[in-house]
């Protein structure tokens, strides 16, 4: 590994999509970033890879590229208009015709695509080096060997084990018990299509009931379907696994069919913390808890957060008077406010609804909970409604970060 220069004005850790598409909005604007990754290109990582229309809507803002695009281009692995939400084996919402689709994407290959429009750019990437020291206060990493490098500003885009919040934690920058508290676990495995019948489940389903706090997925793709479960740690101890295999039975999948199960942590309301930057260090994405809390959605949070970190920085740049807060507050704007109103819906969703279900003949409630779970989800809007409020959120001119 031989590093190009020593003076980097921006060093991000983590080439998720947080990281990268970091990096491709910096290196657009003439920065010079160093993007670090444990892992070489492509990797694994788990993740259902539903990606949100607002999601479709910043990759078009920021790469041009169209939905169709990323069909040509095999980036997308999966659509469907088709979905359905259960209470367990019960259906409380289908949709079985519509034009709006849900597009699916394998993360080893989205985050390629993100690296490669990152490296595009000219944005120098060390891939295979895990970074375990770091200064945030003075914007230094350390490599493997002991090799220092350090830079003007520091990105942390690390995930949910983050090291660079880790260090956050350890300075008192944020306590962990706030970051413990909304910690969620998701827990996926998944079964060849060839394991299957010819055309079955080519719909998505979200299933509530097996979990507390959470819910659990079917997620068609090309190959194979992914099956899962998301939910709150506090609120599921030792149950994880269990809610995933009665999910599965309750689809009749053959249990032997499918690939082991792997668990990563989810930020699950961990933005709450709201301690995302200490002088020149900034975290973004999962490193900094900011994860939708009922849907468990990331890969927008990512990408968002990565362009109004970005913001940040060219304002600040310019203008040395411009604070980190102005991350702060773009965040709180923008998302705060909208994950404030979502914990309110998750805590009437997953609480006071399965409340209700306890304490009548199963009958009576299944009936009343289809009817308000199905007027609560549309409402605060079924998936469709629920994408089509987001539009929303995509608020900021292309010309603020462009070149
Ligand atoms: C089971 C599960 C299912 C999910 N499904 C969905 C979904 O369907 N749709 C959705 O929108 N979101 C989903 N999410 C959430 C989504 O995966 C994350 O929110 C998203 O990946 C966050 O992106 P990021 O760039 O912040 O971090 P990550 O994607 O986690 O990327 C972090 C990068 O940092 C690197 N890294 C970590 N530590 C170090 C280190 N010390 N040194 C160097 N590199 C390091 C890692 O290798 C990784 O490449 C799911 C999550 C889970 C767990």
């Amino acid at each position: 590994m031989s590093l190009q220069s020593q003076n980097y004005d921006i060093i991000i850790i983590g080439a998720g999509p947080g990281g990268s598409t970091a990096a491709y909005l910096l290196a657009r604007n003439n920065f010079k970033v160093l993007l670090v990754d444990k892992e070489f290109f492509p990797r694994y990582k788990l993740c259902g890879g539903l990606l949100s229309l607002k999601t479709l809507q910043l990759i078009k803002k920021i790469y041009n590229e169209s939905p169709e695009d990323l069909i040509k281009n095999k980036i997308i692995d999966y659509y469907t208009p088709f979905y359905e939400i259960t209470y367990k084996n019960k259906r409380v919402i289908s949709k079985n015709k519509g034009t709006l689709n849900l597009f699916l994407v394998d993360r080893t290959i989205y985050d390629n695509y993100l690296l490669s429009k990152a490296k595009n750019l000219g944005v120098e990437v060390l891939e295979g080096i895990k970074i375990e020291k770091i200064d945030i206060d003075n914007c230094k990493i350390e490599l493997h060997h002991g090799k220092v490098i350090e830079s003007r500003l520091l990105i942390g885009a690390d995930g949910a084990n983050s090291i660079v919040r880790r260090e956050f934690i350890r300075k008192k920058i944020i306590r962990n018990k706030d970051w413990q508290f909304n910690l969620g676990t998701g827990l996926e495995c998944f079964v060849n299509r060839r394991d299957l019948k010819k055309d079955q489940y080519e719909k998505l389903i979200l299933t509530l009931g097996f979990a507390n706090y959470g819910y659990n997925w079917l997620f068609p793709n090309k190959d194979k379907i992914i099956l899962g479960v998301g939910a709150l740690n506090r609120k599921n101890k030792g149950k994880f696994v269990r809610a995933l295999k009665n999910f599965i039975s309750s689809l009749n999948i053959n249990t032997e069919k499918i690939s082991p199960i792997i668990a990563h942590p989810v930020p699950y309301g961990n933005f709450s913390i709201k301690c995302v930057y200490k002088n020149k260090t900034i975290l973004i994405g999962d490193a900094a808890g900011i994860v939708d809390p009922l849907w468990g959605e990331g890969i927008y949070y990512a990408q968002k957060t990565a362009e109004f970190a970005v913001l940040t920085i060219i304002k600040h740049f310019e203008d040395e008077s411009v604070p980190l807060t102005h991350y702060e507050t773009l965040l709180r704007k923008s998302i705060y406010s909208e994950f404030k109103s979502t914990l309110k819906k998750r805590w009437l969703l997953y609480n006071k609804l399965n409340v209700l279900l306890k304490y009548y003949p199963v009958q009576i409630f299944l009936l009343i909970y289809r009817k308000i779970l199905s007027f609560l989800i549309h409402r605060s809007g079924s998936l469709r409604e629920l994408l089509k409020k987001q539009h929303l959120l995509v608020s900021i001119s292309p010309n603020d970060y462009a070149s």
